[in-house]
């Protein structure tokens, strides 16, 4: 029971942290100021039923991170501390609530860590807020910067990992199930957001613990608790990944067809029959450009009038914008290199072509942007997952701006229409197609053969897993 001066109290406190964080992207505070405010974050998890503050207090902790990169330890340190102090059992207490996932919630504490790694893909300055093309090109941002993010996202994860699982090793073995609980409900938690549209650094915490977990953490340990647990661990985590891709492989959605077959041809859409139900009557809806054609119930309420104004279908929206884009950093490159000494001519990279994968990636993008909160929609998650889809490329040092455009193309091409709004069911089923795409899936198969080394020579361990993923052992020896 919380009497009504508790209730205006804590209220006010939303309000104030509300506040500081606005005033956290404005004004650069001293350390001890930051130090201090970030610790009296901290100290509201510790109190339960306090949700709101909770939640406004990991909006203050992630600005903290993401503009005072010289405190990042210090952060993940006191996240360590705080997943000390909190009562964990099985059954630990989830009250983060996943934005339109109903009755999925994990615990708040790792709803922090998930936040705090996206917003380790520090948003440049200048992007925050309304921008235009001309803004776009004056923010000074370091060509390097996807693959800085990167390794910022997995230094951050690593510390905390590392601290985890030396925790868990140095344990007396009193405490050993505890500490068991705490890795498991975190892993859990993890496995619930992956590959859900909001939470992009999911995949790359999940990834750098089971690189942990082959190391001496885990499979090399000479302790065999240590080491079933690890198993253990890593097959729930293959199982998730197998049935993500088995689920995806029969995924029939229209938006990733174009995705599945590359030689995909306008010839192969299908003439006046819906692209969702594939059914043929009451047909009122066809794409302009690519000629599909829809139920007005199949796109989903609210797209309707859209549609029938632009008719455009989603994946011709989104090639439009990026090929407008493109063209605009063409002429861009084209100026510089008038701009720049003849002596010294360096190649310039130009986009390919618009691919299918661009397109699908921008759709997720706007989609983001779109449901987000009014102020800049899920900016920092977009942003991270530019970087995650571009650290490995080799010409992204020369495309960044063009990256940087695609984050705020709503903005820049504010003239050409909203497109139409994606269901939310649709945009969680390209998530999970472009996760299958991300480093973590596709360096499973590599960890997984690593994993069954391990238990060949050591069958007796092989039992004691059976129980969880007997399959997917199965399939890969
Ligand atoms: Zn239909
Ligand atoms: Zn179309």
């Amino acid at each position: 029971r919380v009497s009504a001066s508790i209730y205006s109290a804590v209220q006010k406190l939303c309000l104030i942290l509300g506040f500081l964080k606005e005033l956290l992207t404005t004004v650069r505070l001293s350390d001890s100021c930051i130090l201090q405010l970030a610790k009296t974050c901290f100290t509201t998890f510790l109190v339960d039923n306090m949700q709101l503050l909770q939640l406004k207090a990991i909006g203050v902790i992630c600005m903290v991170f993401s503009s005072y990169t010289q405190h990042r330890s210090y952060l993940v340190d006191e996240t360590l501390n705080l997943v000390r102090k909190l009562q964990f059992s099985k059954n630990a207490i989830r009250t983060y609530h996943l934005a339109d996932e109903e009755q999925k919630q994990i615990q708040m504490i790792t709803a922090l860590l998930v936040h705090l790694v996206q917003f380790s893909a520090n948003v440049p300055d200048s992007l925050k807020g309304t921008v235009n093309w001309s803004t776009i090109i004056d923010a000074s941002v370091d060509a390097n910067y996807p693959i800085n993010c990167h390794e910022a996202a997995t230094e951050a994860c690593c510390l905390f990992w590392t601290n985890v699982l030396q925790r868990f090793t140095a344990a007396k073995s009193q405490d050993v199930p505890e500490a068991k609980g705490i890795i498991e409900n975190l892993v859990q938690d993890l496995l619930t957001v992956l590959n859900l549209p909001e939470y992009p650094a999911a995949a790359p915490i999940l990834e750098v613990l089971c690189v942990l977990l082959l190391q001496n953490a885990g499979l090399k340990s000479k302790d065999t608790s240590a080491r079933c647990f690890a198993i253990d661990l890593l097959g729930g985590i293959a199982s998730r990944l197998k049935r993500d891709s088995v689920i995806c492989s029969k995924e029939k959605l229209w938006i990733l067809q174009e995705l599945t077959d590359a030689e995909n041809d306008s010839s192969k859409i299908l003439k006046n029959k819906c692209c969702v139900c594939l059914g043929g009557r009451g047909i009122n809806m066809a794409c302009d450009v690519c000629g599909r054609c829809f139920h007005p119930d199949c796109m989903g309420a609210g797209s309707q009038e859209n549609l029938q104004r632009d008719s455009v279908c989603p994946l011709c929206f989104c090639k439009q914008q990026l090929s407008v884009l493109q063209s605009y950093y063409e002429l861009e490159n084209k100026e510089k290199g008038k701009r720049a000494s003849t002596a010294h001519k360096k190649k310039t990279a130009i986009p390919d072509e618009v691919t299918a994968v661009d397109t699908v990636q921008q759709i997720l993008l706007n989609y983001l942007q779109e449901a987000g909160p009014q102020d800049d929609g899920n900016l920092f998650s977009r942003w991270f997952y530019l970087c995650m889809w571009y650290k490995e490329d080799i010409s992204s040092q020369e495309k960044i701006i063009y990256y940087l455009a695609r984050l705020k193309s709503k903005e820049i091409l504010r003239d050409s229409g909203s497109g139409l709004a994606l269901s939310r069911d649709w945009a969680k089923k390209i998530c999970l197609a472009l996760g299958q795409k991300n480093s973590f899936s596709r360096g499973f198969d590599k960890i997984l053969s690593l994993l069954l080394v391990c238990i060949a020579s050591r069958c007796l361990i092989l039992i004691r897993c059976c129980g969880i993923n007997t399959q997917c052992f199965i399939r890969l020896a």
